[in-house]
């Protein structure tokens, strides 16, 4: 079995970043990513400009190529890539951690679908993108159902509804409209009139364009207060004011938010507290270590939730935990040395 300083769960930026200040550190670590380098960005929708800066988002100062004033999902998914083949940092895509178990005093033992491994600390940095929240109503199940939304190039021509009211849902709604989807989006009223950033409200940049599409008549939204069952090629909801409504359908995006998955998390025993986005972990803000000795967590699933964040988190912690182990090695070299 392989036996780590450091596993590190998740290849996003905050895992990229602590993978970085591992390698610097001399720790011996590994990179465990269920799919591929940046799995969360290169979910983002094809050709979207992020709403951070270069500065925000990139790896070092300055090594972001990008054409426009923000980068492209494209752009910043080839750097992250880049940065990993260009640092060679040790990360097994493709492999799901479906287990961790064991303590500081004897180590951890990390299960995956495809190994596993022995790990004095481990960095969980899982993103908050596991499980897309649903609307739990008939017919969700069906196919054209989706809680992801890339690509809006199938839907041409095509009855599209999307539901939800935060960045995501306003922009795949945009997408769609603009490339030929006849488009519904049902978003409840205090959505639709939340103008305060702080609260989530749409970014100026996205809601300009998409009250555009529904001025133009392309694009129509619908102040709802719940769907009530998605069919084949209908959907039935009720609006605001309890009238109920059947439209055509053929494709139908819920994109209501998502949250980190915390089972491996609770396994272990670590607490959670609830935040303004759900389940936190409590942590130390300074190590970011959990109240199970060894575990620690970084990125989107915590109160450092922005890719700034997620990259500048692992870079003050990883050498916290570097120094720790080293310590450990110093104490144990010297009661070998005591004499029996
Ligand atoms: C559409 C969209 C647009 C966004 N735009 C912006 C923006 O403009 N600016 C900004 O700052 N933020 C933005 N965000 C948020 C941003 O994506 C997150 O802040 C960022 O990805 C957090 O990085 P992370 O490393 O914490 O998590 P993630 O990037 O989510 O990485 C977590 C990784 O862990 C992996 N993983 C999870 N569980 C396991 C497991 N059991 N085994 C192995 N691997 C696992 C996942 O596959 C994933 O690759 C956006 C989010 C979305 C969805």
């Amino acid at each position: 079995m392989i036996q780590l300083d450091l596993l590190i769960i998740g290849s996003g930026p905050a895992g990229l970043s602590a993978a970085e200040a591992a390698a610097n550190e001399g720790l011996s670590y590994l990179v465990i990513e269920k799919g591929t380098i940046a799995n969360t960005i290169r979910q983002y929708p094809i050709g979207r400009t992020m709403f951070s800066t270069p500065n925000e988002v990139e790896m070092h100062v300055g090594t972001l190529k990008h054409v426009r004033e923000k980068p492209s999902r494209e752009e910043l998914l080839s750097h992250y890539i880049h940065f990993v083949l260009d640092h060679d940092l040790n990360i097994n895509t493709d492999e799901k951690v479906t287990d961790v178990a064991g303590g500081i005093d004897a180590g951890f033992r990390v299960v995956t679908d495809k190994s596993e491994y022995r790990a004095a600390r481990v960095l969980f940095a899982i993103g908050a993108m596991e499980r897309p929240k649903k609307l739990r109503i008939p017919g969700e199940e069906l196919s054209k159902v989706h809680h992801l939304f890339m690509d809006p190039y199938p839907y041409v021509r095509k009855d599209a509804l999307v539901v939800g009211g935060g960045n995501s849902a306003a922009e795949a709604a945009l997408f769609l409209s603009e490339e030929g989807a006849r488009t519904t989006m049902a978003i409840w009223r205090e959505d639709w009139e939340n103008r305060d950033p702080k609260a989530g409200a749409m970014k100026h940049w996205v809601r300009t364009p998409l009250e555009k599409e529904v001025a133009a008549g392309r694009l129509r939204v619908v102040l709802y207060k719940h769907i009530d069952e998605i069919r084949e090629r209908t959907v039935t909801l009720t609006t605001e004011s309890g009238d109920q409504e059947t439209i055509p359908n053929d494709v139908t995006f819920v994109l209501v938010g998502s949250d980190a998955d915390l089972t491996l998390l609770k396994r272990l025993g670590v607490e959670f507290e609830t935040g303004k986005a759900g389940e936190i972990p409590v942590y130390n803000p300074e190590t970011f270590e959990t109240n199970v000795r060894g575990i620690y967590v970084a990125g989107h699933f915590t109160h450092a939730r922005h890719i700034k964040e997620a990259i500048d988190v692992p870079r003050r912690i990883v050498p916290l935990i570097a120094r720790e182990l080293r310590a450990d090695v110093h104490e144990a070299e010297s009661l070998a040395d005591v004499p029996q």
